[in-house]
């Protein structure tokens, strides 16, 4: 058996977030599912190529990654 096709298939849900003008508040705009597509057992941090997004956690958790835009 060979585990080379599999994937890690980790999973993150990315949400990003914007300060709209005029206020002080932070609004979500945008709600994004990852997955890592590294190979099954990769070392470091996850990374989903498609979303050009990475983030360090335990294989099982589904970690929220939040990132901030500014316009
Ligand atoms: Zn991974």
């Amino acid at each position: 058996m060979s585990d080379e096709t599999r994937t890690c298939d980790a999973r993150a849900t990315l949400i990003v977030t914007l300060t709209p003008a005029g206020t002080a508040t932070n609004v979500a705009r945008e709600r994004i599912g990852l997955r890592c597509g590294l190979p099954a057992g990769h070392a470091g941090a996850h990374v989903d190529a498609e979303r050009a997004e990475q983030w360090e956690a335990p294989r099982d958790s589904r970690p929220t990654l939040l990132r901030h835009e500014d316009d």
